[in-house]
């Protein structure tokens, strides 16, 4: 069976993590292969200030206990996306406000987000599905003409750009994952970026307990209190050690999958331009990581059929979200704004296939063979 995803797992991580237990003594949070993992982050994608977390999930958490809502406050998301981009408002006692998507990107349509608005509108939340890019121009503009913040759920998007930009540093917050579903890992972890200077001595507060630990750390205060609220948001810096190895391979891995993906693009254009199966849509000013590649079927009967094809010919496929606002919780957090023209019908129709870091030829020819196969080709 060829897997969906494979763990990345580029050689060098054990050797770090060794040296973080044998060589650092330091195992707990914030030290060398922390610092030496946010230092890169910071510079390879030119933001103000990178804090690694212990998940995609606690970064959005961190990121909603800085925008400091209120009860009743609304946060406009897009229904089209993982569990973690709702509970992390959840937690803090907002209500969600789902919009639509739009068809080609699959991301949050921003002219769904201006018609949801309301004066209890605090927070918009684009979610940068499979690493491509959403409108953030519309959507930054929106955020400022309503005086919103704009925190950017880029878990799948590290390495990816808009306009240049790297994803996760436009909005006020962006989040990253690397989980070891994502392109770049550590297990477990994740890592919340602060955009805007304001937010930065509260963000370092809140990652660890509460306390002004960091100010101590730097000498800016002679001891250390409690002074906020908070949690504890800091990773191991033994995952933070796996991280390393997989950063300094960045490049390695992301060309690696862009190889996968583009080799999966040419070989089912036929298919699109025969209208059997539409393909991923890349706007011309973004950049992609190849976090994923999926085809949408025309129907949900035909992705059932495709799945299990699939499968009998060795091929992991797999479905994906199921849109928040018709899951349980989606309906007593959330209420969905406007019409779900997209939504649901690309969550029925939409599949993805194996992509991750080493795939070998054989088998990226192998899914090739067998979704061709399908169709009859
Ligand atoms: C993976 C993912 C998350 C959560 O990240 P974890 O590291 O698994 O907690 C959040 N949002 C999106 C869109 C994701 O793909």
């Amino acid at each position: 069976m060829i897997d969906f995803n494979v763990p990345p797992y580029v050689g060098t991580e054990m050797e770090y993590v060794r040296q973080s237990a044998e060589d650092n003594h330091k195992i707990c949070g914030d030290g060398p292969f922390t610092k030496r993992c946010q230092s890169w982050l910071e510079e390879r994608f030119c933001a103000d200030k990178v804090l690694l977390t212990t998940s995609g999930t606690t970064a959005l958490e961190m990121a909603a206990m800085l925008c400091d809502l209120e009860p009743g406050d609304e946060v406009i998301l897009p229904s089209f996306t993982f569990s973690s981009t709702a509970t992390a408002f959840v937690l803090m006692g907002a209500k969600l406000v789902f919009v639509d998507i739009l068809p080609d990107t699959k991301n949050i349509d921003p002219a769904a987000i201006e018609a949801a608005i309301t004066e209890k509108t605090r927070v918009i939340v684009p979610v940068h599905y499979a690493g491509v890019a959403c409108d953030m121009d519309e959507i930054m503009a929106i955020a400022k003409a309503h005086g919103l913040l704009v925190v950017e759920d880029a878990a799948q998007g590290v390495m990816s750009t808009y306009k240049g930009k790297a994803l996760g540093t436009i909005g006020d917050f962006g989040c990253y994952s690397f989980h070891e579903t994502k392109n770049y890992s550590m297990g477990e972890g994740g890592a919340v970026l602060i955009n805007n200077p304001a937010y930065c001595e509260r963000a370092e507060i809140i990652r660890e307990k509460g306390t002004n630990r960091s100010n101590f750390l730097r000498g800016q205060v002679d001891k250390y209190t409690w002074v906020d609220k908070g949690s504890s948001y800091l990773p191991s810096d033994m995952n933070a050690a796996y991280l390393w190895g997989q950063l300094e391979a960045a490049q390695t891995i992301y060309d690696d999958r862009m190889a996968t993906w583009h080799a999966y693009n040419d070989a089912f254009a036929d298919l699109a331009a025969e209208g059997l199966v539409e393909l991923p849509v890349v706007p011309d000013d973004r950049v992609q990581n190849a976090h994923m590649y999926y085809l949408l079927l025309p129907t949900l009967e035909d992705r059932t059929s495709f799945i299990s094809f699939l499968k009998e010919g060795g091929v992991q496929a797999c479905f994906h979200y199921v849109p928040l606002h018709s899951a349980p919780a989606g309906e007593r957090f959330g209420l969905f704004h406007g019409e779900d023209v997209y939504t649901t019908k690309v969550s029925e129709r939409l599949v993805r296939l194996p992509l991750y870091y080493g795939m070998s030829d054989g088998d990226r020819a192998r899914v090739i063979e067998v979704v061709r196969a399908y169709f009859g080709k």
